[in-house]
């Protein structure tokens, strides 16, 4: 203890000292600071950006990219841009680079803006969960115009300031060709989202004929008829018979999955030896049975896929942003019988997506599947930065709302949401005060939500209309900012306690 109390007064002295030399120019990030044999590193921000501070010793300092500005008890004194060079050596001095999922339960924190990881990592700090702080699909890189690089990059940044200790994952996610995992691989992404949704058949858009012509002349078709053609798959409550017409539908559907998998796993291990993959088949129309599952789950593994968790498409709407829509019972129900089979199959665990604010749905996935699961959230993090720009600045949230308005429709497409513009109030007859109280109407979140892309990156002649003002207001409310998002996000892992 008196050991701690001296280190933390040597800290304080620091940091005064620092203030005195930089006449009190920056403010300092306490929790950031991290010892490395002798020197002192930590952020900081002056009005406009954050800085890496480094007080140490020439050798220490000379890794980086920096401007001396003094000295300190002998020690120089640096100042470093958060540059992708400079994150580079933090990861290799600090050892702050992500790892593969150390614990049961994993949760996955998408940081649209790529400033919300302190409030992440605050989060997790007193749950027992893996979190996984980078975590972008190739869709949201291309809406935010951004890369898996730069999302590593202000993840390691956030879990720096935030003097997170414990490991973190990052996840390439929702991946559709080799060539984008190869790039996440490069970067050093530790887990990958395989999503071969472009090679599910539709069987309900499938005429009979076509059916049976793609299934009777598929070379597989035989071997694959042995091995499951009126097999039994017992689970305690029931017994489930793969019938012919059973077959034949999870064969048609899922056949080209396997092989695209496979593609993108002997990519991967032709450039990593260790990650954790995920296969993601929750983009289909209807949801994945039982059967289904177990189908794909012994499929992968004969061709030697080695995956540690798999998204199924379960029953009921999961839209953006808000809670589940459908029968919890029903749901429950099914959960019940993909924990089961993930249990008895065992080695990997079930995953579950658009997991933002499926408050009723936590309670029940935990308990089934006994705390071993994933969940991704991406845009309840963004809703809660929108949120905290309606109450900080009423004009710059007026301003993006009536844009979202003009841009819905045409964004929308990508999504199944069932928003009614019309049950969203208009935000000019709506006080300054009473603008938050948008973020608790479904149909006004997902307005927001859906149009993130949109709204970062509207032009016009040449200049971003939102975008840099979303940064500032959220840059000088930054304490408000992570509060929100940290409040949110304790909400959703304390659902998932068991
Ligand atoms: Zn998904």
């Amino acid at each position: 203890m008196k050991g701690d109390v001296s280190m933390r007064e040597q800290i304080d002295l620091l940091f005064k000292e620092f203030e005195k030399l930089t006449a009190g120019k920056y403010q300092i990030y306490p929790e950031s600071v991290h010892h490395f044999e002798g020197s002192n590193l930590f952020m900081c921000k002056d009005k406009d950006k954050k800085l890496l501070v480094i007080i140490g010793k020439k050798g220490i300092c000379e890794k980086f990219t920096a401007s001396k500005i003094g000295e300190i008890e002998n020690l120089d004194v640096v100042l470093c841009q958060l540059s992708h060079e400079n994150c580079e050596v933090i990861k290799e001095l600090l050892g702050l680079r992500p790892s593969r999922c150390t614990k049961k339960t994993s949760f996955g924190f998408g940081d649209r803006l790529g400033i919300a990881t302190p409030a992440h990592a605050s989060a997790s700090k007193d749950h027992d969960i893996f979190p996984i702080f980078a975590q972008q699909s190739v869709r949201e890189l291309s809406r935010t115009q951004r890369t898996f690089r730069d999302v590593l990059d202000s993840a390691v940044w956030g879990v720096f300031e935030s003097g997170y200790r414990e490991n973190f994952g990052a996840d390439a996610d929702h991946v559709k060709h080799t060539e984008d995992l190869l790039i996440a691989a490069h970067e050093g992404y530790t887990m990958y989202t395989l999503d071969p949704s472009d090679y599910v058949k539709d069987v309900s858009k499938m005429n009979q004929k076509e059916i049976t012509e793609f299934y009777q002349s598929h070379p597989e078709r035989r071997e694959l008829e042995a091995r499951y053609l009126g097999k039994t798959f017992s689970l305690s409550k029931e017994k489930l018979v793969m019938s012919e017409e059973d077959f034949v539908k999870i064969f048609v559907t899922y056949i080209d999955v396997l092989e695209h998998v496979v593609k993108c796993y002997d990519a991967l291990r032709g450039v990593r030896r260790d990650f954790d993959l995920e296969v993601s088949i929750d983009e289909t129309s209807t949801p994945t049975t039982p059967l289904a599952h177990i189908f794909i789950v012994q499929e992968l593994r004969r061709r030697g896929v080695d995956f540690q968790t798999l998204a199924p498409r379960f029953v009921g709407q999961w839209q953006k942003g808000i809670d589940y829509i459908g029968d919890l019972s029903i749901l429950e129900k099914e959960i019940s019988i993909h924990s089961e089979i993930a249990k008895i199959l065992s080695g990997y665990k079930l995953s579950l997506h658009s997991g933002s604010d499926k408050f009723s749905v936590y309670p029940i996935f935990a308990r089934y599947t006994e705390g071993n699961l994933h969940v991704k959230t991406a845009g309840t993090s963004y809703l809660q930065a929108m949120r905290a720009i309606a109450v900080t600045d009423a004009s710059l949230y007026r301003q993006i709302h009536k844009y979202a308005l003009t841009r819905f429709e045409a964004d929308k497409a990508s999504y199944h949401v069932t928003t009614d513009l019309s049950k969203v109030p208009d935000v000019d007859k709506i006080s300054d005060t009473d603008l938050s109280k948008l973020f608790q109407m479904p149909d006004a979140r997902q307005l927001i939500h859906i149009t993130y892309g949109s709204v970062l990156t509207a032009k016009e002649s040449g200049h971003y209309l939102f975008r840099d003002r979303i940064f500032k207001v959220l840059f000088e409310n930054e304490r408000l900012h992570y509060e929100f998002v940290k409040d949110h996000m304790e909400k959703h892992l304390d659902l998932l306690k068991i």
